[in-house]
């Protein structure tokens, strides 16, 4: 706590030193109404602890000498935490929950493990919007893990029949993920659920309520094409698949799924089968197009494996083939999520690891090849020794 008066000075000269080339580089995106907003969360590093001491602030503080007490914050120990916001981020690919483990299933007490495990190796998990936006906001020293959840299986989503009541099975993934987030608030109750139609989750009476049920909470719904269509070519004529095929697919999915919540963005999808068309004209139309009316814009298009992603300003990143791990311990070939946690285990430098503010992008000094400042809007970029 007693931190170097010095050592802090020091910090926030750097920080208004790289503000400046910030401006004067001309990196940042057309201005925003919120601009001034974030200039503000910019003077200083937010830290959880910065908002639980605002909190607690007495009534008669104004909002001036407010800003002057968060300044005075001492800093993340970046190093100390040896963060590093151009590390490797888990998207994790599940399938069914049932009672039967499977290559494609896992049992609700391995699902409750895996989440146990993440939790206790510094995971929290992230939405698929925040991962696209860079928007990482996980508490400082820990790592994001996306977790997304294929073909709207009855065993991610099931309500028990008990006449008119929504009463969530608590041995389903939203119940187990619900569950796991009363014990430990600080995992975050987040995911997405791919689905397609026409019964997403397989029970025609509570759809409605299901994704309303899952939006209110915080969790996403994305687009698995409307029938789970394969987006290469024909499985039977082995005709490859063309502009107008892939724009009815992935469009009807959108119009459905806003049909239940309008207005609502979906903007990423899990390619069925993990096929994608081989002429790259025809792939443009996975990213964007339009059916009916109907226009949808994949931000994020995710394969079926096999390896870590980086986050979406990362210069190796190609959102429209972000790669997932199969949580499975079946087949996994050497790169299913507990090869991947063991792997993490040995080189635990080449993690994410969050400093805690969705803001700023901090990393080792030397690392800056890997940033492409192209997509970090408007974040302050923090390059530590
Ligand atoms: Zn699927």
């Amino acid at each position: 706590m007693v931190l170097g008066i010095k050592k802090y000075t020091a910090f926030i000269l750097i920080i208004v030193l790289m503000t400046l080339t910030a401006c004067a580089g001309g990196d940042r995106d057309i201005s925003t109404p919120t601009e001034n907003q974030d200039q503000q969360d910019e003077t200083g590093v937010t830290t959880p602890e910065d908002e639980r001491d605002e909190d607690s602030q007495s009534e008669e503080s104004e909002e001036e000498p407010l800003e002057e007490e968060e300044e005075m914050q001492p800093p993340v120990d970046l190093k100390g935490l040896k963060v590093n916001e151009l590390g490797k981020i888990m998207v994790l690919m599940y399938h069914g929950i049932g009672e039967e483990e499977d290559v494609w299933v896992r049992t609700p007490e391995n699902f409750r493990k895996d989440l146990q495990i993440l939790y206790d190796k510094g995971y929290r998990a992230i939405g698929m919007k925040d991962y696209i936006q860079g928007n990482i906001d996980t508490p400082p020293g820990t790592t994001p893990v996306i977790i997304t959840f294929d073909d709207g299986l009855r065993g991610q989503f099931n309500v028990l029949d008990e006449g008119d009541e929504f009463v969530v099975d608590p041995d389903c993934a939203v119940g187990i993920l619900e569950d796991f987030n009363k014990e430990h608030p600080d995992f975050g109750l987040k995911a997405t659920f791919y689905v397609f139609y026409p019964t997403p989750f397989k029970q025609e009476k509570w759809v409605s309520k299901k994704f309303q049920y899952l939006t209110e909470k915080g969790m996403e719904i994305g687009n698995h094409a409307y029938n789970h269509e394969n987006l290469r070519m024909d499985m039977s004529t082995k005709e490859p698949r063309d502009a107008q095929f892939v724009q009815e697919a992935l469009g009807r999915n959108v119009m459905m799924t806003r049909e239940i919540l309008p207005g609502y963005e979906v903007d990423s999808l899990a390619l069925p089968y993990g096929a994608t068309p081989k002429d790259e004209d025809v792939y443009q139309y996975v990213i964007k197009g339009s059916f009916d009316g109907t226009e949808y814009h994949n931000k994020a298009i995710l394969l079926v494996g096999a390896n870590p992603a980086k986050p979406s300003y990362h210069k190796d990143t190609n959102m429209a083939r972000t790669p997932r791990i199969r949580a499975s311990e079946m087949d996994t070939e050497g790169v299913g999520l507990y090869d991947w946690l063991d792997y993490f285990d040995r080189n635990p430098e080449e993690r994410y690891i969050s400093d805690g503010d969705p803001n700023t992008i901090s990393y080792p000094k030397g690392m800056e090849e890997h940033l492409d400042k192209s997509r970090t809007g408007d974040k302050l970029i923090q390059p530590y020794e």
